[in-house]
């Protein structure tokens, strides 16, 4: 087990802290907007994952062989559920991460999307696939390509949307027949699980859904019992994964971090570039992957945009909210990050940036970050060149199209990033920006255009979610050859004559040749 630190929430059961779990660690969630003691849970040993993992794996066979439509029925009411008790679990999640309401929201409303998206085309994506022989010589045999899917899914999740990245991972996994067991972040548990309990208990689902508590240790001893890994989280500790999970050659998907860039083309609407900057740099506290941490501009149009982006970012209300007084940018959930944050912003201050707006950490209760735009950045700078992964954005001056296209590419990262400009023009450039998806005159879109796969680029992460590589990729393909009919012995069999061999000689050449010379067998 990872050692307990105060950032990292975990306690041993005997610290003053901890819940009187008796014999093991317990974990303590924090309240990041006051910064209160609001639960805490006995974290899970490996022992205790293998078990779980052993429990759901013997009930996966029955799950699989309810089909598509049955687990869709199962998964319409987890959907129900969620559509009826979002309050209840909007007012855990907000809790756990000091989100502000209007950003906890788009979890529930998310995960009830996903499960009618895949509901509908599951059968689409990974159905049973009858497939026409390429070769007249296969004429005899039927193809089928069946999916089936990996029988127990490990999904472990980061802190920033504690039920679309647990959850919503899930969704897919089950629709497409795997058991899933799920290990949150240590920092974030406890929406999930009351999602998770209420499967158990108030749906009465079918025992292929739970989920473990803890950290490293956790999660190590999920990638060894599970069948395929699903894991969200910093390329730092996604690398850690990848190679624990190469020990069991256990096949994972990364969805990792990300830089990513926004272009401002001299041709755009301003204003509409400047409120999507200001909504998708600070959505969330900028506790996004996807969010928008670098700006390139074109020389033209800077001075105008950089007026009216730090303009609506000067505007925004932070703080924790309630529903008589909304705010836009709630806390920074984990203090680890917060501490990240300040030093991309002193570094970047230090070595010549102007803070145009905000610039440093609230004084408490709670954990916050102002919302900050900086000017007179380059990429010798943490905030241009590091995941910032808060509510800050670094804007640069670009002399045209192709100096900002060069800047947003100078990145080792390349999850996603954004093009605004006149729709031709803008969708040109963005087709050359190289990052997973693009999204043209909007930001953080493509996320809910659940049709089209996102993934990541470089370090940004390896396979995809959404659209049909998100649900196929808990399933292993099962070619089935099926012989229709066939003679006692086939020409290709034993006993090897020179005669038989002849013969197949004549017959391959025959068709594999594609002039009539060659295929009567003589040379071209
Ligand atoms: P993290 O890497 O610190 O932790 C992610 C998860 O891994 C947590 O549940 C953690 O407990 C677990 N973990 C830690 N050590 C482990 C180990 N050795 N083995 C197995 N599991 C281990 O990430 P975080 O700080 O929780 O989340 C922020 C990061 O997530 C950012 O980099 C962000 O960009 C990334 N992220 C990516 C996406 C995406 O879709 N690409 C989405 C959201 C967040």
């Amino acid at each position: 087990m990872e050692s307990g630190t105060a950032e990292s929430g975990i306690q041993s059961a005997g610290s003053t802290n901890g819940s009187g779990t008796v014999g093991g660690e317990t974990l303590d969630v924090l309240n990041p907007a006051t910064g209160e003691l609001v639960a805490t849970l006995p974290v899970d040993s490996p022992d205790a994952v293998a078990e779980t993992v052993a429990r759901v794996r013997s009930n996966q066979p029955e799950w699989e062989a309810i089909g598509i439509e049955g687990r869709y029925r199962w998964l319409a009411q987890l959907r129900d559920w969620l559509l009826d008790n979002q309050d209840r679990v909007l007012d855990t999640m907000q809790m756990e991460t000091g989100k502000v309401r209007a950003d906890a929201s788009n979890e529930p409303a998310y995960l009830a999307d996903l499960i009618n998206f895949y509901g509908a085309k599951a059968a689409k994506f990974i159905g049973e696939e009858g497939i026409r022989p390429h070769s007249a010589l296969l004429a005899a045999k039927k193809l089928r390509v069946q999916y089936r899917p990996h029988p127990v899914v490990g999904i472990i999740s980061p802190w920033n949307f504690p039920l679309i990245l647990s959850a919503g991972d899930a969704v897919p996994a089950l629709q497409a027949g795997a058991a899933v067991v799920i290990k949150p972040s240590e920092f974030t548990p406890l929406g999930l699980a009351e999602v998770v309990e209420a499967w158990k208990q108030e749906i009465g689902g079918p025992d292929v859904l739970d989920c473990v508590q803890g950290i490293g240790e956790t999660g190590g001893a999920l990638v060894d019992a599970a069948d395929f890994v699903q894991f969200t989280g910093s390329d730092r500790t996604g690398r850690k994964v990848m190679a624990r999970a190469a020990e069991t050659l256990t096949p994972v998907s990364l969805e990792l971090g990300g830089k990513d860039p926004m272009i401002v083309l001299a041709d755009a609407d301003l204003d509409r570039a400047a409120n999507a900057a200001a909504w998708g740099g600070m959505m969330n506290s900028g506790q996004i992957c996807m969010s928008v941490e670098r700006i390139y501009v074109e020389e033209p149009a800077y001075d105008e945009f950089v007026a009216k982006l730090t303009a609506e970012v000067g505007r925004l209300r932070q703080g924790a909210d309630d529903a008589r007084s909304p705010k836009d940018v709630g806390a920074m959930t984990s203090p680890n990050q917060t501490a990240i944050v300040e030093d991309h912003v002193n570094d970047a201050l230090a070595s010549g940036a102007r803070a145009l707006t905000g610039g440093k950490r609230v004084e408490g209760p709670g954990d916050y970050f102002e919302p900050t735009v900086l000017v007179d950045v380059d990429h010798s700078m943490k905030v241009m060149r590091d995941e910032t992964f808060g509510p800050v954005v670094g804007v640069m001056r670009a002399r045209d199209s192709e100096e900002a296209l060069r800047l947003a590419n100078d990145s080792r990262y390349g999850l996603s990033g954004s093009v605004f400009g006149e729709k031709e023009r803008a969708e040109r450039v963005a087709r050359r920006v190289e990052c997973g998806a693009v999204n043209v005159n909007d930001v953080l879109v493509n996320y809910l255009a659940s049709d089209v796969p996102m993934g990541g680029w470089k370090e940004s992460g390896i396979g995809y979610r959404h659209g049909e590589p998100g649900i196929k990729k808990y399933c292993r393909t099962e070619s089935v050859v099926i012989t229709r009919f066939g003679a006692k012995r086939e020409p290709t069999w034993y006993p090897y004559t020179r005669a038989r061999r002849g013969l197949v000689n004549r017959i391959a050449q025959a068709f594999n040749a594609r002039d009539l010379k060659r295929r009567l067998g003589m040379r071209g």
